[in-house]
């Protein structure tokens, strides 16, 4: 299988026609418990919270596209996060960059810290602010490349040997990337999460959430607190996130074409001030971003004259639905300073006022720059 290219992979990886009547799909394997042919030999599972067979497939190809050994999945994507800084110890320390989602420094700063493990931010386009930062307690440094809501840029490769040197292991949140786009294990990254919610679901129905390693003292571990933790998602949900994965390589294409065009529109709009993207060539990380992506995301964001005009321009697109979340067929925007990012308001990670920021979806590029024209008006 590991022959097979990404797309064949998406469709083939863990998903074997099913013996009893060879349905070609996985079967939702709705079922709490599994009958045992004899005393403690259970077939393969013995209680659903440590494992399904609809999660195993999600698993196994999630861990294929990933190009990693081992894979969970979880309720949430902060369901994985919660278990994977699990592994750690009072008196730890953790490296954020200061771009991370909300939701995964609100973990550090207002749950783990209760807890005894310590973390500082920093920018982590810096590479000497990130040597700066590793104490010899740093257990893990914490990358997002591109990052939430500004789309900035961390070299993969550059971080990784320095928290290689310091001891650590290096986390990447790959959720806005995919691994269709950015596979960070193959840069050097020990551990890939996901928020499954996102593109790898691709549809705006459901919530889940993955890490993907190949570590195999930390896979026992991690499989360990999957059981005795049980964040773990439904069989249901499962399924759902088999079959996105199934046309990521297909929709991140799209993703990428329509994200592409609606930045250039942005570019060169009076009203806009500035544009993050990746992609345009006057990003301060686009030669990183060139190196180590296929190409470069879904995700927009710009800034515009104030944040009452940034609200004005959310509330009057029709095609963009007002929301947050993002990687779904259809595109969304949003002002993250009172919604997404209300949480981390006077934190090192607030964002600014005038920002919105766009998922922009798959429909025809045309006609979401039309619907934007139409509301920066
Ligand atoms: C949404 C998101 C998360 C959290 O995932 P949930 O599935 O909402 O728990 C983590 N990281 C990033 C980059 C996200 O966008």
């Amino acid at each position: 299988m590991s022959d097979l290219r990404f797309e064949t992979r998406a469709i083939h990886a863990g998903q074997e026609p099913e013996p009893l009547f060879g349905a070609v799909n996985v079967p939702i394997y709705q079922t709490s418990t599994y009958a045992q042919p004899r005393v403690g030999e259970p077939i393969r599972h013995d209680y659903a919270r440590g494992g399904n067979p609809t999660r195993d497939a999600l698993q196994e190809v999630l861990a294929s596209l990933e190009g990693g050994r081992h894979a969970m999945s979880f309720a949430s994507g902060l369901a994985a996060e919660s278990t994977l800084l699990l592994t750690l110890s009072p008196g730890d320390h953790v490296v954020l960059a200061d771009d991370v989602y909300g939701g995964t420094y609100r973990l550090l700063a207002r749950v783990l810290d209760g807890w005894g493990v310590g973390f500082d931010t920093v920018d982590m386009t810096d590479l000497g602010a990130v040597r700066g930062a590793v104490t010899e307690r740093t257990r893990m440094v914490w990358a997002e490349s591109p990052t939430n809501p500004l789309l900035k840029v961390i070299d993969i490769a550059a971080v990784a040997e320095v928290a290689h040197g310091a001891g650590a292991r290096l986390v990447v949140d790959n959720t806005f990337a995919t691994p269709y786009l950015q596979r960070p294990l193959e840069l050097g990254a020990d551990v890939v999460v996901h928020s499954v919610t996102k593109y790898l679901g691709g549809h705006s129905d459901l919530v889940g959430g993955a890490l993907v390693l190949s570590d195999d003292d930390l896979a026992e571990r991690l499989r360990f607190l999957v059981n005795a933790v049980g964040a773990v998602p439904g069989p249901m949900d499962c399924y759902l996130a088999l079959r996105g994965c199934k046309t990521l390589a297909l929709r991140m294409e799209a993703h990428c074409r329509g994200a592409r065009a609606v930045a250039g529109f942005l570019s060169g709009h009076g009203k806009v001030r500035r544009v993050h993207y990746p992609g345009l060539p006057g990003h301060p990380g686009h030669e990183v971003a060139a190196r180590q992506m296929r190409d470069f995301g879904g995700m927009v964001s710009f800034e515009v004259g104030s944040e009452e005009e940034a609200v004005r321009v959310a509330e009057s697109t029709e095609l963009f639905f007002l929301a947050e979340s993002l990687g779904g067929v259809e595109s969304l925007i949003e002002v993250p300073a009172p919604m997404t990012h209300a949480s981390v308001a006077g934190s090192p990670l607030e964002v600014p006022g005038a920002l919105v920021r766009l998922s922009v979806g798959i429909e025809h590029p045309d006609d979401l720059i039309e619907d934007l024209a139409r509301a920066l008006g």
